[in-house]
């Protein structure tokens, strides 16, 4: 059975590229009938903070991104992981090393002027030293040949050993480092998959050879290729992807930033649209391109757009007083109210910014956007032969084409300044259904009030 696992270290909130990564675990889990765990990698007591677990269990969970076990804790396996260090070192598989920072930075300044890549030189490797407090445990990197894994998204990946050093797996003050911490983790909850970004390959290499001398199978491997910025560079605070429950805050509809997140690297021939419940049949790693994807506001703007859409009218007047406390139901005909303005929203917000006309009067003025008298005149004969007709859509309708064509206008000659009279807006939905929602009191009042001076 596959397992995979998500393994943030709660150092910040959930951004998007951590969202996508969780995901798409969680999808390839789900695709084979696996399970998907979660692992707080919270090792670094200073960074670490509760308020940041909090934040990425309730992101993970508002993406419906539900782990099959309790989360497990890093910080909370410390022993374990010391005791298993101990344990390579008695195999030989690592030694006790003692070289001081001073000499470690010396070293490191020596190789930079030789122009060599700074490492650790295997000073201490063989000389068999017993380990006593306040040194380091160094893994024996095999000197070597090369480490390889096959991606299951990039393919044969192999690197000299020659590249490596004999990382520290124990440091000086008793605590496992985290390419000794994150192996000992996967190899304990049996994680068959490891899916992460692509800034992990090194870590992946040193991991295989841990894993190795732990005699552990060695899991699968994806790297996910980096989604980058609006700019094509990395992903950064102003492309908006600081803390997915931002999107929620701004009014992204969560189906709408799963689907989203989804084709940020994978695709399933020309379809655009997915629910979790269809992903989760058909999610394939193979289906991940292996180049960088790249963040685009609009086009997550237009699966918003698209999902509003797909909402009842009572489920869009629940979710916009869930994200901005205004009620539709408070407004005659708000159903059809929050239906139109969602025709041309990227959000939840924007329904509510947009909505004002309908739950105040604008009080416009034509003469304070147009001062042309023979507009006047032609508002208030249009405004004389409205008040005449029945208010339903069809003959509201059926009234403007004629009125249009008597007089021999253009729409945008009677429909721009009706639309900021009605509305205070200049991009406003169309006028019919304007008029047919408003109802016939309250378009009459607001056109007579703009003619008044
Ligand atoms: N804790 C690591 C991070 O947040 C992830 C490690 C992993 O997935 O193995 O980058």
């Amino acid at each position: 059975m596959e397992i995979t696992r998500f393994a943030p270290s709660p150092t910040g909130n959930l951004h998007l590229g951590g969202a996508r990564t969780a995901l798409f675990s969680y999808l390839f889990a789900k695709a084979n009938n696996g399970k998907f765990l979660l692992r707080f990698e919270d090792t670094d007591q200073e960074r670490s903070k509760e308020e940041y677990v909090k934040s990425i269990l309730n992101s993970l969970d508002w993406m419906k991104i539900k782990p099959d076990s309790d989360p497990v804790y890093q910080s909370h396996k410390t022993l374990q992981h010391k005791e298993l260090a101990f344990e390579l070192y008695e195999k030989g598989f690592a030694y006790a090393c003692d070289c001081s920072e001073i000499a470690l930075s010396k070293m490191r300044e020596e190789q930079i002027i030789k122009k060599q890549k700074p490492m650790y030189d295997g000073f201490n490797r063989d000389k068999g030293i017993d380990f006593s407090e306040g040194m380091v445990l160094r893994f024996k990197f095999p000197l070597d040949g090369e480490s390889r894994f096959k991606d299951l998204i990039l393919g044969d990946i192999s690197v000299s050993n020659k590249e490596f050093d004999d990382f520290i797996i124990l440091r000086s003050d008793g605590s496992p480092t985290y390419n000794f911490s994150a192996a000992v983790d996967d190899m304990d909850m049996g994680i068959t998959t490891v899916i992460r970004g692509d800034d992990h390959i090194t870590n992946t290499l040193k991991q295989i050879n841990v894993l190795d001398a732990l005699s552990a199978k060695i899991p699968n491997y994806a790297h996910l290729p980096m989604v980058l910025g609006e700019s094509g560079k990395r992903l950064s605070k102003r492309d908006g992807a600081e803390d997915i429950l931002d999107y929620k805050k701004n009014g992204y509809l969560n189906d709408a930033l799963i689907n989203y997140l989804v084709r940020l690297g994978w695709s399933y021939g020309e379809e655009e649209i997915f629910s979790l419940s269809e992903l989760v049949k058909i999610f394939n790693l193979a289906d991940v391109n292996s180049s960088p994807s790249r963040y685009s506001r609009d086009l997550l703007d237009w699966y918003n757009n698209k999902y509003l859409n797909f909402l009842t009218s009572d489920e869009l007047m629940l979710k916009v007083k869930e994200n901005s406390g205004v009620d539709f139901n408070k407004i005659d005909k708000g159903n059809l109210a929050i239906s139109l303005l969602a025709k041309g929203a990227n959000s939840l917000s924007q329904i509510n910014e947009e909505s004002t006309y309908f739950f105040e009067e604008p009080l416009i003025k034509l003469g304070s956007f147009n001062k042309d008298p023979s507009k006047k005149a032609l508002l208030l004969d249009f405004v004389s032969q409205l008040k005449k007709i029945d208010f339903d859509k069809k003959t509201i309708e059926e009234f403007i084409k004629n009125f249009l064509k008597s007089n021999n206008l253009k729409f945008p000659e009677l429909g721009k300044p009706l639309r900021v009279i009605l509305t205070g807006k200049e991009n406003a939905p169309s006028i019919s259904e304007l008029l047919f929602i408003l109802g016939k009191e309250t378009s009459l009042k607001r056109i007579e009030y703009s003619l008044n001076d």
